[in-house]
C-alpha cells in the first residue's frame, strides 16, 4: 500500500527569531546600515560578527563579506593566484565553485570523487602531478568531510595553498578540529539554506594576517581596515594598502545583525539537524537498495542534507524514482541528470570549461540522490518522508528485477 503523501515544504526555513528581528529593526531604526558608518570607536555589527564568528571558529582573522562564492573567490586572489593558474577542486561541488575559480582568474581541475562523496585522494596525487597545481580548494560538497589527516598531510607534503569551501560543514568538525581550519583560509556561506540564513552572506576565516590583510582590503574596505572586528594589525596593511584593488563585496550591518544572535543557537541547531539526518538514516537502511556515504567516526557532521546511492540504477529507472517521490510530497535531486534543475547541476553542465574526463564521478552522480533537510521538518516528518523513499526504492528495485 503506498504511504500517506508528505505536505512539507523542503525549501521554508525556519523564520528568523525574534532576537534577531530586534536587533535588525535596531540597525535600520540607526539608519547606519553601511559597515564603516560607525559613530566614534563602536563597532559595527559587520565587525562585532567577525570577532563572534573568529571566536566560534577558534582563527585569528575573520572576514565577513557578501556570499559564499564571493569568500571564495577574493581567497583565492589574496593567496596569490595568478592569472591561468590551475586549481584543483572536487568534480561533486557546486556550480558557485568552478564559478570563482575562473572568477580569480584560474583553470578548474577537477577531482574523481569517492562513493562516499568525498574527494579521491589518489586522484588527487595524480592530478597535481599532471598539472602542477599549487592550489586546492576543497569543497565539502553536502558536507562529507574527507579523511582531514591524510589530507592535510598531503597538502603539507606538497606545499600546497589549501582554501576549503566550508558551504556546508559551518559547525562541523574533523577528530574535534573545525572545519575550515586545516589550511590557509575557511570560506562559508549565510546564504538561506546554509547553516546560519541572512540572505547572501560570506565569511572567511584564516590565521593568516598577510592573507587577511589582502582579503579585507580586496573586499572593500577603503581605508577602513582598522575598524574590522578580527583583523590582522595595521602593520600588515601597510605594504598592501595602495597596491590591493577594491572589489567592493563588503557585508552590510542588517544582515551581520540577524546572524549574530543565530550564531549563538548554530551548535543547538547542529544537533537539531542531526536527529533529523538520524531518523531518515535509520529508516533508508531498511531498504536494501540503497547505499548510505559511510561518515567516518572522526567526522562530526550537519545533517542539513541527505544523500544516499541506488547504484547501476538506469537513467530511466532514476528518472520514474524521482517522479515517484514527487508524487507522494518528497523532493529529491538527481545529481545525474544532465540538464542542471534548480540549484543541482553537474560538471557537464559547466560548458563555459573545456570538458573533463571523470568517469568515476560519472559514474557516482548517475546514482546519487540528494535531500534537503530544513529545520521546519519534525522527526516525524523525518520518518514519514523516510518510509516514502524506501517504498518508492523498493518499487525501482522490483522494476528492475521484473
Ligand atoms: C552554497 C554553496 C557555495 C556558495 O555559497 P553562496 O553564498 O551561494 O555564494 C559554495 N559551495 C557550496 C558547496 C555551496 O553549496
Amino acid at each position: 500500500m503506498s504511504p500517506r503523501p508528505f505536505t512539507g515544504n523542503f525549501t521554508q526555513q525556519e523564520p528568523i527569531g525574534e532576537d534577531a528581528v530586534a536587533a535588525a529593526v535596531e540597525v535600520l531604526r540607526s539608519g547606519r546600515l553601511h559597515r564603516y558608518n560607525t559613530s566614534g570607536d563602536e563597532l559595527s555589527e559587520a565587525s562585532l560578527l567577525e570577532r563572534d564568528y573568529a571566536g566560534y571558529q577558534g582563527s585569528r582573522y575573520c572576514l565577513a563579506c557578501a556570499s559564499g562564492g564571493y569568500a571564495l573567490q577574493i581567497s583565492l586572489r589574496a593567496a596569490g593566484l595568478q592569472p591561468g593558474e590551475p586549481v584543483l577542486t572536487n568534480a561533486f561541488t557546486l556550480a558557485p565553485v568552478p564559478g570563482a575559480i575562473v572568477n580569480a582568474g584560474g583553470q578548474p581541475v577537477f577531482v574523481e570523487t569517492t562513493r562516499d562523496l568525498v574527494i579521491d585522494l589518489d586522484d588527487l596525487d595524480r592530478k597535481r602531478t599532471a598539472s602542477g597545481a599549487r592550489f586546492l580548494m576543497l569543497s565539502h560538497m553536502r558536507g562529507h568531510l574527507v579523511d582531514m589527516d591524510r589530507l592535510a598531510a598531503f597538502a603539507e607534503a606538497h606545499g600546497m595553498i589549501l582554501i576549503e569551501d566550508c558551504a556546508h560543514t559551518m559547525g562541523a568538525q574533523w577528530r574535534g578540529r573545525n572545519s575550515g581550519s586545516f589550511g590557509l583560509a575557511g570560506c562559508f556561506s549565510t546564504q538561506t539554506y546554509k547553516h546560519l540564513n541572512s540572505g547572501e552572506g560570506g565569511l572567511v576565516t584564516s590565521d593568516d594576517a598577510g592573507f587577511m590583510a589582502r582579503a579585507i582590503l580586496l573586499s572593500g574596505s577603503y581605508m577602513q581596515y582598522e575598524r574590522h572586528g578580527a583583523a590582522p594589525a595595521p602593520e600588515a596593511f601597510a605594504d598592501l594598502r595602495l597596491e590591493t584593488p577594491n572589489w567592493s563585496g563588503r557585508m552590510d550591518n542588517l544582515r551581520a545583525a540577524i546572524l549574530r544572535p543565530q550564531l549563538a543557537g548554530l551548535d543547538a541547531n547542529c544537533v537539531r539537524w542531526n536527529a533529523r539526518y538520524q531518523t531518515l538514516e535509520r529508516q533508508l537502511r531498511t531498504a536494501g537498495n540503497l547505499f548510505l556515504p559511510v561518515r567516518p567516526a572522526e567526522e562530526r557532521y550537519v545533517g542539513s542534507s541527505i544523500q544516499f546511492l541506488i547504484p547501476n540504477i538506469s537513467e530511466t529507472a532514476a528518472r520514474d524514482f524521482v517522479a515517484a517521490t514527487m508524487a507522494l510530497g518528497v523532493e529529491l535531486k538527481w545529481f545525474g541528470d544532465d540538464e542542471p534543475v534548480a540549484f543541482t547541476s553537474n560538471h557537464k553542465s559547466w560548458r563555459y570549461l573545456e570538458r573533463q574526463s571523470l568517469p568515476n564521478t560519472d559514474a557516482i552522480l548517475s546514482g546519487l540522490f540528494d535531500m534537503r533537510i530544513p529545520l521546519t521538518f519534525s522527526l516525524e516528518d523525518c520518518a514519514q518522508i523516510g518510509d516514502i523513499i524506501v517504498f518508492c526504492a523498493q518499487a525501482v528495485s522490483n522494476r528492475s528485477a521484473a
